[in-house]
């Protein structure tokens, strides 16, 4: 209407004014077209400025300046540009309004959830003032913190601290917990997720903080907001998961990562680091396993894990490194200390354990090395450490020994032996003895043992026990049998036929699939009678359940060849061993024989196994015998065969040829071949303390 009014107003004066009126008046209606620029609804302004711009166009027709093109076309691009712009003001004036609706809309969604969210959700929100005090105080806040809401003000810092922290605190503690999140905060910089204990209503719980600094329009920093959760859950069930990634689940102990850890700290600690590394290895642990089941086995490793904790002190760390490997550090390199503690360890572990009406003995071997006086490094440390146990079995179970230089040496020569070792067989460098085995009944010779030997060139004859673990190691094992077996068949073709002679099978090469066919082809293309031969196994190495040994020693037998049960009484579960595996032969261990004349106890043992042996159909052979009163003894007890020094040492083939050829030997027996005479005897034992024999000896 006012467009309109307008519109006729300056039409109607228009005609009666003077030019110069006309012009002012022309003035007025250009003016008031732009007017309709200013804000308002579109439609409004629209029907403002169509009927003004119609008006405008009567009124000056009506004055006769139609006629002038210019003032027409300026004045039509005139009012076209404030159309324009008016329709552009329009649409973005429109747009600012929704985008203000929408806001609004948006401001109270959020608002909605956050009720929610503080309603419900575990999470709660917090908010401080510049100088990090508790703004407002949500009902879940309060619930979380165990208060009324009025009791949770001030410094929220002090608050979860308890007091005796703040955010302006002048000193701050070493190894503050809340440090960290008092430093950024002090920076107005944002934190997510920082894990804190807090302790809320007399317990320790776990509050993860997320927040940052909120400024006002005006960019200035008027505190801060955020979300606190409280994850004591999840921080418990992290630190049970981070406990035992440290420890071995079984024993409770340390496990290996720890313990590398705890033995790096210590070393690496201070200028001067000092610790004795105990590394131990159970006796017999393997055989409980496999006579009893590994039920028992892992209640043993138990029980050993509480005796060594109760043997150590609260600032020794002891671990389980896999196994029945257990290892030790005590924070000092105080040797006296160390083996006080070792056979403090050997004592306890090595009392009887009872399980259910079963009692299990085990010992333990202990090797120690000290740092810094034997390596500086966990690396070196626990090499020597290892070297020293090694040595310790070496020198018998249940012992401890310290490392010294002197068995860094031995190591090296054992990993030159490892180098060397793959060309001996291939460079003829070893060779066989047999060491006779005697008839008690008759004294002849009824019997020989294979045991090989190795001529290192740049050494002395090299005995197995120093290189038959290499062997086995460096997968030469089944060669080197294949070898002394063929040694021993061909040897054995050319002796009277009561003759046998045993060879000694590793356990290693005892699993392997091609054993007897490797074994029958040997004895075929000797020619002689597989009856003839027999195998040596240890109980451990039947004592292997699982996999091929045992089924192997019955093709064995039921190839023709015998089995020895050898080294008998060194190994757990003797008796059990025998029920395993019909045995035709049994060797009583020369650590018994040994004993025979000075330990009362073992005479009734020996008697026992001989007597029980018979009963099972076993020939019973005692191994070691180096003297007539040991041969009495045995000769009493009924013993079948003995093998010892006494008699003969291992000897070359060729005198083994010798002395089966010589008449003078042969004559004067029914059976077998005499036994050699005193000049053979004094040889041997002149030659017995340097084990093994280097040189032939000969049956005279
Ligand atoms: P073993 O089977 O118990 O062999 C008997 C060992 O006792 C031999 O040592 C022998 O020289 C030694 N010996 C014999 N009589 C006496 C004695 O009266 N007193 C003392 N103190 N020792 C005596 P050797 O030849 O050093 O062999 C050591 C071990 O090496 C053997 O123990 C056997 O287990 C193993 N071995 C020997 N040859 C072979 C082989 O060809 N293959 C395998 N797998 N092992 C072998
Ligand atoms: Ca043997
Ligand atoms: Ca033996």
């Amino acid at each position: 209407m006012l467009g309109s009014f307008w519109s006729l107003y300056l039409v109607s004066i228009i005609k009666t004014s003077a030019a110069t009126q006309q012009a002012l008046i022309l003035s007025i209606i250009i003016g008031l077209i732009s007017t309709t620029i200013s804000s308002g609804p579109l439609s409004s302004t629209l029907v403002f400025w169509l009927p003004l711009t119609l008006g405008s166009f009567c009124a000056i027709d009506v004055s006769g300046h139609m006629q002038s093109p210019a003032f027409v076309i300026s004045l039509s691009g005139y009012t076209a540009l404030v159309f324009f712009t008016m329709v552009f003001l329009n649409r973005k004036m429109l747009e600012r309004s929704v985008n203000e609706i929408n806001l609004a809309k948006t401001g109270e969604t959020i608002r909605i959830l956050l009720r929610d969210f503080e309603e419900n959700a575990s999470d709660w929100l917090w908010e401080t003032n510049t100088e990090g005090e508790i703004k407002h105080v949500s009902p879940r806040f309060a619930e979380v913190a165990r208060q009324p809401p009025s009791a949770i003000q001030g410094d929220l810092l002090a608050f979860m601290a308890g007091g005796d922290h703040t955010l302006r605190r002048v000193r701050p503690a070493e190894g503050d917990v809340f440090e960290p999140l008092r430093r950024r905060m002090i920076a107005r910089k944002p934190f997510r997720d920082m894990v804190m204990p807090v302790n809320m209503g007399g317990e320790r719980r776990w509050w993860s903080m997320t927040g940052k600094p909120v400024q006002d329009s005006s960019g200035r920093f008027i505190g801060y907001r955020g979300v606190g959760s409280d994850v004591t859950a999840v921080h418990r069930s992290r630190e049970r998961i981070a406990y035992l990634a440290r420890h071995d689940s079984l024993t409770d102990l340390a496990n290996r990562t720890e313990f590398n850890n705890v033995l790096t700290l210590l070393l690496s600690e201070s200028a001067q680091p000092s610790a004795a590394l105990l590394c131990l290895d159970l006796d017999q642990f393997k055989a409980v396993n496999d006579s009893y089941g590994h039920g028992l086995g892992d209640s043993v490793l138990r029980a050993v894990a509480h005796r060594i904790r109760g043997a150590i002190r609260d600032r020794d760390v002891a671990a389980r490194l896999g196994g029945d490997e257990f290892s030790i550090v005590l924070p000092s390199d105080d040797e006296f200390e160390a083996t006080a503690i070792a056979d403090r360890i050997i004592d306890r572990v090595s009392r009887p354990y009872k399980f259910d009406g079963v009692t299990v003995e085990i010992g333990v071997t202990i090797g120690i090395a000290l740092a810094p006086r034997d390596g500086k490094t966990p690396e070196t440390l626990y090499r020597n450490a290892d070297l020293a146990l090694y040595r310790a079995k070496d020198a018998g179970r249940g012992t401890w020994r310290l490392f010294d230089p002197t068995m860094d040496r031995q190591l090296q020569d054992r990993r030159g032996l490892q180098r060397d070792i793959k060309s001996a067989l291939r460079n003829d460098q070893l060779f066989v003895e047999f060491q006779p085995v005697i008839e008690l009944a008759t004294r002849s010779v009824v019997g020989l043992e294979a045991l090989v030997r190795w001529k290192h060139p740049d050494r002395d004859i090299i005995s197995p026990g120093d290189f038959i673990e290499i062997a086995e190691r460096s997968g030469l094992i089944g060669a080197i049998t294949a070898f002394v077996l063929s040694e021993a068949a061909a040897l054995v073709a050319q002796l009277p036929s009561f003759v046998a002679v045993a060879v000694n099978l590793s356990p290693l090469h005892l699993r392997e699939a091609w054993l007897v066919d490797q074994v029958s082809e040997i004895i075929r293309h000797a020619g002689v009678a597989p009856d003839r031969i027999e195998f040596e196994v240890t109980e451990t190495a039947v004592l292997e359940t699982e996999g091929r040994t045992i089924d192997n020693l019955h093709r064995l037998r039921a190839l023709g060849c015998r089995i020895a049960i050898d080294d008998f009484g060194t190994g757990y579960s003797s008796l059990a061993t025998l029920s395993r595996f019909p045995f035709d032969r049994l060797k009583i261990d020369r650590s018994f024989i040994n004993d025979l004349e000075n330990n009362a106890a073992d005479a009734p043992i020996v008697k026992a196994i001989i007597d029980l042996s018979q009963t099972m159909g076993l020939r019973v052979t005692a191994e070691g015998v180096e003297t007539e009163r040991q041969a009495d003894i045995l000769t009493r007890y009924q013993c079948d065969d003995i093998q010892g020094f006494l008699y003969s040492p291992p000897v070359r083939k060729a005198e083994v040829l010798q002395l089966f050829k010589s008449g003078q030997t042969i004559t004067g027996l029914s059976v077998g071949c005499a036994v050699p005479g005193p000049a053979v005897r004094q040889a041997t034992q002149a030659r017995r303390p340097q084990q093994p024999m280097p040189q032939h000896s000969s049956f005279e």
